[in-house]
């Protein structure tokens, strides 16, 4: 089937969009549209077949920056209705601004959608499409609405134009250009197109209301003059659709049936159904039009989900680069060790609504977690080593201890972990003078060493500064954990170990958050002071009115890098390759920096949530 994630996830909560969609299915709305195989207006698809889709949803990038997970949970929504309504998901890219886009942008919003398990292309439909190759389609339309009466040239200056606007509360005044005649509308757009005049001089305006209450109907803008070269269409163009404009457009040349955005689309829900009525009047499309539904955008506490700031922590070189596992990019995640499953998992829990919420970060941690449990396997890492001397264990003596490779699931069986006189363990794990209720290594106490013998620790060398630089102990040599009679030994405390002769010294990335505070940027008591003086919001649509630098609240120390002594069987780890370290967390071999038979690691997420929920 189209549209499938590899594991495809169980059967879906019930949402209002999947209520929206039930009803529509059950009504028949859709079910005689017409589909020609491509994108295309009414008299083109009238010619196809009834559209095998039952439904067509889209994922309408505009190719401006690398998707983070607030695109992630859009996509897991779009596609995964597609594909449990057995329809068809579209990428599109929303590219009708001549100034911004990039091919590297486009290039790494395919493979983030790739990556996330899903696919727009089968045998039967390939749905990948530019908005601006419907620029075609868009200027038709805009000539539709002028020849009936819907639009018209403003000559007005965007000083004048801002004046006639109008507020919230007080209505609009009508352009002197709103009564021109019709030919002469004509005439004005087709010398615009043609190039005669500069940029702003005039514009294309809907014709609707300027005592709307709604302002997005106030006779909005429709087409600019822009001289302005295009990533895709060169210099064929020097008028480009406005987004509002463009947008209802591009869905309705999809056959697209619900057309899923952000909340901050909804005013602009009446104008997108005043100009699709329009054009379906003038026979351009077929009906029913595509319907818009809205839904509240994901905030993630402890990240910034918006690609401008996202962009400057780039630019500005507070992170490596777009995959920096710090970011909230789904190239960052990939690199931090994030799993698809465990975005399929995160968008299920947190459902789709109408609501604005902002959602802990730890959702999404515990979300990996609980894949990556089941997937990966496990393996022994030493990251602050102590060594360990067996002082009655024989030099030169070799022997293997076996660790299940995953306590779940025996069936992949156990692995060998060379054990010696010497050990790298966790300097946490030896106390000389042990705390209240501490159970591992101190002397006189035993513990044991994990899939292999009982130790009890005999004492400890010191440098001149009285540092621990080693710890004594003696082994029970009838104690090998799966040897007749070693559980008789009843110990409390278990220790990870790894053996000095064999051990890999590797490069460990140990990654905290990326901003110290859950709302980065937002104004906070305990920073007030000079630079942090509560002000009007930015309009950047945090929404919260008091905002402060955002980049005030980085996170010193969300980076240590580290050299830790690892198994031996861990040099042989492939790049993306995800694994436990036991006790310390999820690990996944860098993708971009390990070298073959030397990979690099980098923490995913710890065992347990340390922060807490906030
Ligand atoms: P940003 O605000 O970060 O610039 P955007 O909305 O401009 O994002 P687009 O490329 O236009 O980014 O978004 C593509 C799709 O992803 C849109 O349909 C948009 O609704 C959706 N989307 C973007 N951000 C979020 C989010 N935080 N939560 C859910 N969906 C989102
Ligand atoms: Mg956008």
């Amino acid at each position: 089937m189209s549209n499938a994630p590899p594991a495809a996830a169980a059967a879906a909560a019930t949402n209002f969009i999947r209520n929206i969609i039930d009803a529509d299915l059950a009504a028949g709305k859709h079910a005689q549209r017409r589909w020609s195989g491509k994108p295309a207006l009414a008299a083109e698809q009238m010619t196809g077949v009834l559209d095998p889709a039952r439904i067509r949803t889209r994922f309408p990038p505009e190719p401006n920056g690398y998707l983070h997970f607030g695109h992630a949970k859009s996509i897991c929504l779009n596609f995964g209705l597609a594909r449990d309504y057995g329809g068809r998901c579209h990428l599109r890219f929303d590219d009708t601004n001549p100034e911004k886009e990039e091919k590297e942008y486009v290039d790494s919003i395919i493979d983030a959608v790739h990556w996330l398990g899903f696919t727009w292309q089968d045998d039967a439909e390939n749905n990948l499409y530019f908005a601006s190759d419907y620029f075609d389609a868009m200027y038709a339309s805009a000539e539709y609405l002028i020849e009936s009466g819907h639009a018209y040239v403003d000559s007005q200056s965007a000083d004048a134009m801002r004046a006639h606007r109008g507020t919230l509360t007080q209505p609009g005044k009508d352009s002197p250009f709103r009564t021109r005649p019709r030919s002469e509308n004509l005439d004005l757009f087709r010398r615009m197109r043609a190039g005669e005049f500069a940029d702003g001089e005039h514009i294309l305006r809907a014709k609707i209301d300027m005592a709307s209450p709604n302002i997005n109907l106030r006779d909005p803008a429709i087409y600019r003059i822009r001289h302005a070269t295009h990533h895709n269409t060169g210099d064929a163009w020097c008028v480009y659709p406005m987004y509002t404009f463009a947008h209802p457009i591009e869905d309705a040349l999809e056959n697209i049936t619900h057309s899923i955005c952000t909340l901050e689309f909804e005013d602009q829900r009446p104008f997108y159904d005043w100009l699709l009525e329009r054009l379906a009047e003038g026979g351009l499309f077929q009906r029913p039009l595509p319907q818009q539904i809205e839904f509240s955008r994901l905030n993630l506490s402890y990240v910034v989900l918006s690609k401008r700031k996202l962009i400057q922590l780039v630019e500005e070189k507070h992170v490596s680069g777009w995959d920096d596992p710090r970011l909230p990019t789904l190239v960052g995640a990939r690199r931090r060790g994030y799993t698809p499953e465990g975005f399929y998992l995160f968008a299920e829990r947190i459902g789709v609504s109408k609501a604005d919420s902002l959602i802990d970060y730890s959702l999404l941690e515990e979300a990996m977690r609980e894949v990556l449990n089941e997937a990966a396997e496990r393996r022994i890492a030493v990251l602050d080593p102590l060594k360990l001397i067996i002082d009655n264990y024989p030099a030169g003596q070799n022997e293997v201890c076996h660790a299940p490779n995953h306590p779940l699931k025996p069936e992949l069986g156990k692995r060998d972990m060379p054990f010696g006189r010497e050990l790298w363990i966790e300097r946490e794990d030896f106390m000389e003078v042990p705390s209240k209720g501490y159970r591992r290594l101190f002397p006189g106490n035993m513990a044991r060493l994990r899939y292999g013998y009982v130790v009890k620790c005999t004492g400890c060398d010191k440098d001149a500064d009285g540092r621990v630089i080693a710890v004594h102990c003696e082994y029970l040599p009838d104690s090998k954990s799966g040897t007749p009679g070693a559980d008789s030994y009843k110990v409390k405390g278990n220790l990870h170990w790894v053996a000095v002769a064999t051990a890999y010294a590797a490069e460990v990335r140990l990654y905290e958050r990326l901003f110290a505070y859950p709302a980065p940027g937002s104004w906070r008591e305990e920073a007030a002071g000079s630079s942090a003086t509560p002000t009007a919001g930015d309009g950047d649509g945090d929404g919260d009115g008091f905002e402060r630098n955002f980049l005030d609240d980085l996170n010193p120390d969300s980076v240590k890098v580290i050299t830790a002594w690892l198994e031996p069987t861990l040099k042989l780890a492939r790049p993306e390759e995800r694994l436990q370290f036991e006790r310390h967390g999820y690990f996944v071999a860098d993708r971009i920096d390990s070298k073959d038979g030397a990979p690099v690691f980098n923490r995913t997420v710890t065992l347990k949530d340390s922060l807490g929920k906030t």
